[in-house]
């Protein structure tokens, strides 16, 4: 029998960990929020591009922003370029550690209590809950007690795979980096594509304004980021003259993969469930939604003392009610991207200039919802779809 200090333990103090730790302690449950290192949000992995969706779902203030985008620009390897965007802003680029930081001061304001510098290392089950095991940075271990253990320990959980839920689904490799580049547009993102430049994903620039950028580069067939970095630097002289950077950081994105995300008294949320754009890589929105519908079901289960896989899988379902017919289309059109060659990247270039389909893709574009968008278009343009079609045709039906 367990013997319980925690009503919740929350490995993991990014975005998903601290919503989940705020919410559940909101509904006065004793809970511990826990993150390995000992500045909260750092080392940074993230680009920091969100929808202003994004900061509403986390109620966090636009003080966080530090760049609007009014567009992006995509390049083909042959230098072949398609200019999206009508000037709206649709997208900001926020301070990620300001982020991570409101929210675990969020968390702590709603009662979570929070241990820096302290991780999960194991769990196992006991009766009555789950037995954690907890390490310093000078290496003492000691375990706690707990009904519900909450995996936010990202692409890499300890939680996950403690408990053998890892999932098996894609994993990109990414190198992300900051620094100056001059002549870059202010408020304009650059997206480059290419099986020979970044295969099976892409790079991108996005602006901080006074001429700094956020670079980053990922591939999703094993090749090493630092080599797809020196094919965008060979592909795109001119573009890259003068880049001069701060800091790199590396990344894993775990791409969205139907999988098991909960367990008799365990949750995982955000990138520790997968909860990423298969498209893009985004996480930070789709993980704060999985965050705050975790803390909503978690709630209910503990006050009702039933902690079981049953009762929690109203988390996974309304997760899926919420965005799960976008990721599956996301993941539709994942399979036709990584099925692209150099030269189709050229020819799907040509038909997104078409002025109609350009004006519908700027009217709707949202980075958050890349599959509506798409499916809209296909409706509009059949020649998108015969483009498309023979990808296509392992996909069973467009959703
Ligand atoms: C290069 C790159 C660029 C990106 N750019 C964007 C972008 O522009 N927009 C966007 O939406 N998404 C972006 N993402 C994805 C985004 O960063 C993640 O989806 C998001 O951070 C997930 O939040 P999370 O809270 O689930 O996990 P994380 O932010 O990874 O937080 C997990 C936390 O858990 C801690 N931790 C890990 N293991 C343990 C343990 N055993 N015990 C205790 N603590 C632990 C970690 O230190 C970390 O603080 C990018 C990712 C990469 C790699």
């Amino acid at each position: 029998m367990v013997e319980v200090q925690y009503d919740a333990v929350v490995a993991g103090a990014g975005p998903a960990g601290s919503t989940v730790a705020g919410g559940l302690a909101q509904g006065g449950f004793r809970v511990l929020l826990l993150e390995e290192h000992r500045d909260v949000g750092r080392p940074l992995h993230c680009s920091g591009l969100v929808t202003p969706r994004t900061l509403e779902e986390a109620g966090v203030a636009e003080e966080i922003v530090l760049n609007r985008v009014r567009g992006a620009d995509i390049f083909a390897p042959s230098g072949r370029s398609l200019s999206l965007g009508d000037g709206d802003s649709r997208a900001l680029v926020i301070d990620r550690v300001a982020l991570d930081r409101a929210l675990v001061a969020r968390a702590q304001e709603r009662g979570a209590e929070l241990e820096m510098g302290v991780k999960v290392v194991a769990a196992e089950r006991a009766v009555g809950g789950l037995r954690v095991t907890l390490q310093d940075r000078s290496q003492r271990q000691w375990t706690v007690g707990t009904r519900l253990l909450v995996g936010a320990d990202g692409a890499h959980s300890r939680v996950a795979r403690a408990l053998g839920m890892a999932g098996a689904g894609e994993r990109i490799c990414g190198l992300g980096g900051e620094g100056v580049l001059p002549g870059v547009e202010e408020d304009r993102v650059r997206v480059y594509v290419g099986k020979s430049l970044a295969p099976g994903w892409f790079a991108w620039t996005i602006p901080l304004g006074g001429g700094r950028v956020r670079l980053g580069v990922g591939s999703g067939n094993g090749l090493k980021p630092i080599e797809c970095l020196r094919r965008l630097f060979a592909t795109h002289p001119e573009q890259f003259r003068g880049w001069k950077a701060s800091f790199w950081t590396g990344g894993t994105i775990p791409l969205w993969s139907q999988r098991r995300i909960v367990q008799d008294n365990v949750m995982l949320v955000g990138d520790a469930a997968g909860q990423v754009k298969p498209t893009s890589g985004g996480g930070i929105y789709p993980g704060l939604v999985g965050a705050r519908l975790a803390a909503q079901v978690g709630r209910e289960a503990l006050a009702r003392d039933e902690v079981t896989e049953d009762s929690l899988s109203a988390y996974p379902r309304a997760w899926q009610q919420e965005l799960g017919q976008e990721f599956r289309r996301g993941s539709d059109l994942r399979r036709v991207y990584v099925s692209l060659e150099d030269r189709d990247f050229d020819r799907l270039l040509g038909i997104f200039g078409h002025s109609a389909l350009l004006r519908a893709a700027n009217r709707y574009g949202d980075i958050d919802f890349p599959g509506r968008l798409f499916h809209r278009l296909v409706r509009l343009a059949p020649a998108l779809w015969w483009f498309v079609r023979g990808p296509l045709r392992y996909v069973p039906l467009w959703r």
